[in-house]
């Protein structure tokens, strides 16, 4: 079994291409059974943090409507995280009743405080996570890249919200993941992923608080449909080492845990 739980479509207003038919094609080559995805067309700002021009922002609401279209197609495959947007729309009454609606697909939200130059903690996001906790659903979080998106500010959110379970995804992208290792000793509803993790890091948490902390998720298929393996340029991906050495590293139960059994249980993913 191998659950993916931080992949995406969209993106193309800030330059990546991920299609439905990217994803469906990876879990079959790649044996994943199923995968949370969330659509990057929601993203609000551009890779220098600047608005998107009106003409390439998209609803909330259309984004995640082309998400659940696609896991009714997959059922038992795709689950959603609904990536949210802020900035420019904030918690609408269109996008509970869509939620509510396909509350069985949707297992979490998504927050981008890069690309919606927003904290977590801001009183714009407050809503959603309020949502969160009335629907139980999970909050996943981009964190990275600048001080709005810095683990720490997840960590408060997580303080505000004992009850729902947050995912610092990337532990800090482009970090040593110190930061976010050490936030993981601090608040139990507080977890990682490990998008662009690398596997020593993942290692680190899993013997500083156990098996129960970290979730196998990738961003596929931003490096195309062989994401797992090598980059379009043909570079050996990181993810390589989460299947070729890290079950021997760290045995099966652990292995297992992180690959599919902690998605099970925090976000409620079951094929
Ligand atoms: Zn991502």
């Amino acid at each position: 079994m191998l659950i993916d739980m931080h992949m995406h479509t969209g993106g193309e207003a800030v330059g990546f291409h991920m299609t439905p038919e990217m994803i469906i094609q990876l879990m079959e080559k790649y044996r994943v059974n199923c995968a949370m995805v969330s659509n990057g067309d929601a993203g609000e700002c551009d890779h220098q943090q600047n608005p998107l021009p009106v003409e390439l922002q998209v609803t909330q609401e259309k984004a995640l409507q082309e998400n659940i279209n696609f896991a009714r197609a997959n059922k038992g495959k795709i689950f959603l995280a609904v990536w949210v947007k802020p900035r420019f729309q904030g918690l609408t009454y269109e996008l509970c009743k869509l939620i509510e609606d396909n509350i069985d697909i949707i297992k979490a939200i998504k927050l981008h405080p890069y690309h919606s130059a927003i904290s977590p903690t801001d009183k714009r996001v407050i809503p959603y996570l309020e949502f969160a906790k009335q629907y139980n659903l999970a909050v996943i979080s981009h964190t990275g890249g600048c001080e709005d998106a810095s683990p720490t500010n997840l960590y408060k959110a997580a303080k505000m919200f004992p009850s729902v379970p947050f995912i610092m995804a990337h532990m800090g992208l482009e970090s040593d993941n110190s930061e976010a290792i050490e936030l993981l000793g601090k608040a139990d509803n507080l977890f990682g992923d490990t998008a662009w993790v690398p596997m020593n890091s993942t290692i680190k948490a899993i013997q500083k608080y156990g098996t129960h902390r970290m979730m196998f998720g990738t961003d596929s298929p931003i490096d195309g449909v062989d994401t797992y393996k090598c980059n379009p340029w043909g570079e050996r991906s990181m993810y390589v080492d989460y299947f070729e050495k890290l079950r021997d590293i760290i045995g099966d139960n652990a292995y297992d845990d992180l690959m599919y059994r902690n998605a099970q249980e925090i976000l409620k993913i079951k094929p």
